[in-house]
């Protein structure tokens, strides 16, 4: 395959490719007093921000735990959604008559988790409703559903393309049986195809996750695994495995009954490969690992909005809110989630504010998943520009060709694109 001359020829402009973010939500602070009351003042204040947001019902249970995972979830008995859901529409109410929620407005609906697919239909339709009909949405706002391949059974795909649903995310990981296999991923790719070629059939836009970096993964592995995306016509989250300390996969390579991952060199190839594989074939790389074919995902507005906007999380063990400078994450486990929004408690577990060096090195970190710095908004919040405040680093950045820097903005070149990780090093705390 031909690589493009701007992505290989100034391969030595980092020693090695970094990885990014520095630290897990589970760094976050625990919950302190102060920061809990200041929490609490905000959500009293009018949302003006101009910034739309997204609203994020989690579905913290699996009925399988894959090997890598490093997410809290919990074991799914059918017994506990019902009590669950009515916990959930708790917490949800008591943010929605907040004067802050009140006076935002929202343009996605996505039941996150966890594995959301897991909910009958009746519960996944109704849990949508009751959010459509206690949140502000713009006109075209959008719903997500988060779910395995085996349980997206057609009924609730039917169901979910009649509703009106725009999109359905699916952990399909890799396309190799094998590793599917080690992965501990029930069912076949074969498998997994077809219930994307359903939802595809139905209209229904498929986004899949495919990681890269599996133990024991071969370089025609994963071209096998994006040229399967690619045909599928999916939306695709490419992602580099981080195998975390705690994980059954990380148990298993530490006691060698897995192999190890694959070296720099290899990693790097992975990386390069698909972003040519799906530049060729029509995809644009946004986010942070999303390569789409679809104009509508450059647009969406909680990742543009960033650091600005929000997510709106809420159920057990999610751990992506943020309100402006707040970001949250909530009581993994389900029980004891349930207990805490029956007594009428805001189930947060970590919370953290940013000060105003925080939200200036957070808004650098757009670079990182593909957005511009636009230099008036920094101007007309922090009172200086970006280069008053990095000045040696945004020359630096631009000598090496990986940014680009106008009077409106700062954005990354596609040679910027491959070092995406380390330039946001570049703004880090040291
Ligand atoms: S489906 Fe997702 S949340 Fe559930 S075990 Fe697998 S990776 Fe973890």
């Amino acid at each position: 395959m031909k690589q493009s001359r701007s992505v290989t020829e100034k391969e030595n402009t980092y020693e090695e490719r970094a990885s990014w973010p520095p630290y897990t939500y589970r760094d976050y602070a625990d919950i302190a007093p102060e920061t809990y009351e200041a929490f609490m003042e905000f959500l009293t204040t009018e949302n003006t921000s101009n910034k739309v947001m997204e609203l994020q019902p989690w579905i913290s249970f699996c009925d399988s735990r894959c090997t890598f995972c490093y997410y809290p979830n919990n074991p799914y008995r059918s017994s506990m959604m019902e009590p669950y859901l009515k916990m959930l529409r708790k917490e949800l109410m008591m943010y929605a008559e907040t004067n802050y929620v009140k006076t935002s407005e929202f343009d996605e609906i996505v039941l996150g988790g966890g594995t959301p697919s897991l909910m009958t239909k009746d519960q996944m339709f109704s849990l949508i409703k009751f959010c459509e009909d206690n949140f502000n949405t713009v006109d075209n706002y959008f719903i997500k559903i988060t779910g395995s391949s085996r349980s997206f059974s057609k009924e609730k795909l039917v169901a979910a393309a009649e509703y009106g649903v725009y999109q359905v995310d699916m952990g399909a990981q890799t396309f190799d049986d094998k590793l599917r296999k080690m992965l501990n991923l029930p069912d076949s790719a074969e498998h997994v195809a077809e219930e994307i070629k359903l939802a595809r059939k139905l209209g229904l836009c498929v986004c899949i996750d495919i990681m890269y970096n599996i133990p024991g993964q071969t370089l025609e592995s994963w071209t096998n695994t994006v040229k399967r995306a690619i045909e599928l016509d999916a939306e695709v989250d490419a992602y580099c495995l981080e195998v975390y300390p705690g994980t059954i996969l990380y148990k298993q390579m530490q006691e060698g009954r897995a192999p190890p991952q694959a070296d720099e060199e290899l990693q790097k190839q992975m990386y390069i490969t698909a972003y040519e594989l799906f530049k060729e074939a029509g995809y644009k790389a946004i986010g942070h690992d999303r390569y789409s074919r679809d104009k509508w995902h450059e647009k969406e507005n909680c990742i543009n909005g960033w650091p600005w906007a929000g997510i709106l999380t809420t159920g057990a063990g999610c751990f992506m809110g943020y309100l402006q400078k707040f970001s949250y994450s909530n009581i993994e486990n389900a029980q004891d989630y349930m207990d805490a929004v029956n007594q009428g408690r805001y189930p947060i577990a970590k919370l953290s504010e940013s000060t105003e060096r925080d939200m200036i090195r957070k808004v650098m970190t757009r670079l990182y998943i593909r957005l511009p710095v636009d230099k008036l908004e920094f101007k007309e919040k922090f009172g200086k520009l970006p280069e008053d405040v990095y000045p040696e680093q945004l020359k630096r950045l631009k000598e090496k060709g990986l940014i680009e820097i106008t009077d409106e903005e700062i954005r990354l070149t596609e040679l910027g694109d491959l070092w995406k990780a380390n330039i946001a090093w570049e703004f880090a705390e040291k």
